[in-house]
């Protein structure tokens, strides 16, 4: 069979694919162009259906810390794999997972596994309503949860990078209970408690979001949030679905100190197969069904394949030292990049926390939502298909976060700095 082209690929896939992708984030819709098809991933690196290869920053979208394919996840998977595939009865590396998650997370006494983010996160709120009995829930714009209806609301990621931050398709009764504060904005927070003193059951929130581009929290915010949420009688969720195991081993809480109500989890948790995680207490956790009335369940919760997948990646990325070195190599990339722009001229900047970066094609990081959507998209893309083309896959929006892994090299961040500083001064 003769080799196919991207192009042939994309165009084959959008005959029976809605815009030839499963998922709105792959399409290239903020870049122009075409989606790679992709053959193959291993350690750093993909290689597309025409046999180019990448340096990639997107790492599955968070899931792949410790590099694609990595050998000892691959060998879990398989041997999990050789004693069948779902069983919808429970094994024990169910329990071996979350042991693991509850010796990490102080407040964690109890784990629910679902499938995906965005069940762990629609779970979450649907047990903080159960737990307190109110029915209001506060998120922050640019902030994104997963694809739940009364989550889908001035959301980030995918959704704000096609301009489609609220869906439609979201009926306006089911997001009346929906309250939107200001990411970094403490009195927009307390606002919207004043309004709704008693009626307020959670505040979810990234608590350091990587799907408005990455945010970092101002001092005293997060605090502020944990303060405010105790005030009120609200439960704080943290979602932790993309900053959890990657901005330091305990996620952002342990960046922060400040201890959630609930957490949620997913991405690396999984190590690269679908899951998701919902953590807490066991008084709250103990609400789920079957123990209480706010009803949970998934065919492949807590999946064998996963858990096996999930074990394998906490452990390695466990290992003492493993963040302290992708830290040191995050840093060696945005310093380089960094140097790159000042060197260009270029109005860009770049920050990291742990494995989870941000690009921006601003003069400064932004600290509010509005900052995080007011870069320069035209240069953006000019600049992502020379990176592309150079052999670099960056995620293909300016809304979003970048990604590390263990398995990237000095070599490759080199060479990734060298190329985007030609890139910069050719995107301005
Ligand atoms: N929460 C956060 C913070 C996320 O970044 C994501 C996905 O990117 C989700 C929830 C949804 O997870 P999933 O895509 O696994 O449903």
């Amino acid at each position: 069979m003769t080799q196919q082209t991207n192009q042939q690929e994309f165009d084959r896939a959008s005959q029976v694919l809605v815009g030839g992708v499963n998922s709105a984030v792959r399409a290239f819709r903020a870049v122009g162009g075409t989606p790679r098809f992709i053959q193959r991933a291993g350690g750093a690196y993909l290689w597309d259906v025409e046999g180019k290869r990448y340096i990639d920053y997107v790492g599955s979208w968070g899931p792949a810390i410790v590099g694609h394919a990595h050998p000892e996840v691959i060998a879990a998977v398989q041997a999990a794999a050789a004693n069948g595939l779902s069983y919808g009865a429970p094994c024990v590396n169910e329990s071996v997972l979350a042991e693991k998650i509850c010796a990490m997370f102080p407040h964690v006494e109890r784990v629910r596994f679902t499938s995906s983010g965005t069940e762990s996160t629609m779970s979450a709120l649907r047990l903080a309503r159960g737990y307190t009995g109110r029915n209001r829930i506060i998120k922050f714009e640019g902030c994104y949860h997963g694809t739940a209806d009364s989550l889908l609301v001035k959301a980030g990621s995918g959704a704000l990078a096609f301009g489609n931050p609220s869906s439609a398709g979201v009926p306006e009764d089911v997001v009346k209970h929906t309250l939107i504060a200001r990411y970094n904005d403490l009195e927009s927070v307390r606002a919207l408690f004043e309004q709704y003193p008693d009626d307020v059951a959670c505040l979810i929130v990234e608590p350091i979001p990587g799907n408005m581009n990455l945010m970092v929290p101002v001092g005293g915010f997060l605090q502020g949030l944990r303060d405010l949420c105790t005030q009120y009688g609200a439960l704080l969720i943290f979602d932790e679905v993309m900053s959890g195991f990657r901005v330091t081993l305990t996620g952002a809480q342990g960046w922060c100190g400040i201890t959630p109500d609930l957490t949620t989890f997913g991405k690396v948790i999984g190590g690269g197969m679908p899951v998701g995680a919902v953590a807490g207490p066991a008084k709250i956790m103990e609400r789920f069904a079957p123990l209480g009335n706010v009803y949970q369940a998934g065919t492949l919760s807590g999946n064998p394949i996963a858990m096996a997948a999930g074990i394998a990646t906490l452990d390695l990325i466990s290992k003492p030292g493993f963040h302290d070195e992708l830290t040191r190599k995050m840093n060696r990339l945005v310093d380089g990049l960094n140097a790159a722009a000042k060197k260009t001229g270029a109005a860009f900047s770049a920050r990291a926390l742990g494995g989870l970066g941000g690009m921006y094609f601003r003069a400064t990081p932004p600290t509010y939502f509005e900052e995080a959507t007011d870069q320069n998209l035209e240069q953006y893309k000019r600049f992502y298909h020379l990176m592309l083309d150079g052999g670099v896959y960056l995620p293909p929006s300016p809304v979003e976060a970048f990604f590390l892994s263990s398995a990237h090299t000095d070599a490759d961040i080199d060479q990734t700095v060298a190329l985007a500083e030609k890139s910069l001064a050719a995107a301005m």
